[in-house]
């Protein structure tokens, strides 16, 4: 059996039933506070539920890698209290399932080379309009768009409600490989939900948008779509998200209870006072029994 059945199998068999949240991040800087906000956020969610916590190393960048920072952020959710289930699952070791099923896309014509450079994209409006589609282009240096069959113009959020997205960008046929050579992160992190079985995704606001692309490569694969629920994002008094990329502080891994219990704040959830003298497993422990989906702030964003 190939990797592309192997998956086919893992779309028919999963059975759904019980949940399966996870927490995927790229190894391009430590663990800030925005970062904490989302694995709790999903780790309270799956466990509220009795479900699974997963976790995945969005690996598929290296040029944008900090070497060892996967390390960190593994022994960060730990001092954090945050311990998944299941072996961690490195998108590096995910290249023969990503290939194969591009090569299925190619053959069975769901995707097509383009060879537009990001300029000429913004000379006609920064939109993608399919320019290359049906010029069977060759592979060398094209960059693999899928044929965008399944526009979603908008999609139910648990928290947020319904998201209207930008309908031209919606229905683009997006890029799912690299001119670089890259997997694009849509293809690995649909193919990975799938793989890894996951129910529900909770993750930040910033990734709202891509939710869109997200669903169209769920229904071109013809497998089950996960729910969606985003929380807000945290952001500086500027307006800027805290990122790995603008060097937002890490969270100190040797006194974890204050940035647990401001996550559980900005979570809404009300933590009591004396939460502050309890341990971390402790404090986990009341975030899973006291968890109210419903008092997370319906906002994209929230200022620190
Ligand atoms: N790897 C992405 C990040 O660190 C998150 C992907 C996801 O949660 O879907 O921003």
């Amino acid at each position: 059996m190939n990797s592309l059945q192997s998956l086919q199998k893992v779309i028919i068999e999963r059975p759904h039933t019980s949940y399966r949240g996870r927490f995927a991040p790229s190894p391009s800087g430590l663990l800030h506070f925005g970062s904490l906000v989302a694995a709790l956020a999903s780790f309270l969610q799956a466990k509220a539920q009795q479900g699974k916590w997963l976790v995945r190393i969005e690996d598929i960048d290296k040029p944008r890698e900090l070497i060892g920072a996967d390390k960190e952020i593994l022994k960060t959710l730990e001092a954090y209290g945050l311990h998944w289930d299941e072996e961690v699952l490195y998108q590096s070791q995910q290249a023969q399932l990503y290939t194969e099923l591009l090569d299925y896309f190619q053959q069975y014509k769901f995707s097509y080379n383009c060879h537009c450079t990001r300029a000429q994209i913004k000379q006609s409006g920064g939109v993608y309009l399919g320019t290359c589609k049906d010029l069977n282009l060759p592979a060398q240096g094209a960059a693999i768009r899928i044929i965008n069959k399944y526009p979603y113009t908008e999609f139910d959020d648990v928290l947020q409600g319904k998201v209207v997205v930008n309908s031209d960008l919606a229905k683009e046929d997006f890029i799912i490989h690299r001119r670089d050579g890259l997997f694009a992160y849509q293809l690995a992190v649909v193919v990975d939900d799938i793989y890894q079985g996951i129910t529900e995704v909770v993750r930040g606001c910033d990734l709202l948008e891509p939710t869109a692309r997200q669903l169209t490569l769920f229904k071109t694969l013809d497998a089950k779509q996960p729910s969606y629920l985003h929380v807000p994002l945290a952001v500086t008094e500027q307006g800027y998200k805290l990122s790995k990329q603008n060097s937002a502080p890490a969270i100190d891994n040797q006194n974890p209870q204050p940035a647990l219990i401001q996550a559980l704040q900005f979570l809404g959830q009300n933590p009591p006072n004396e939460l502050i003298d309890c341990s971390v497993t402790e404090i986990i422990q009341w975030g899973i029994s006291n968890w109210q989906v419903n008092q997370i702030p319906k906002m994209q964003e929230i200022m620190l």
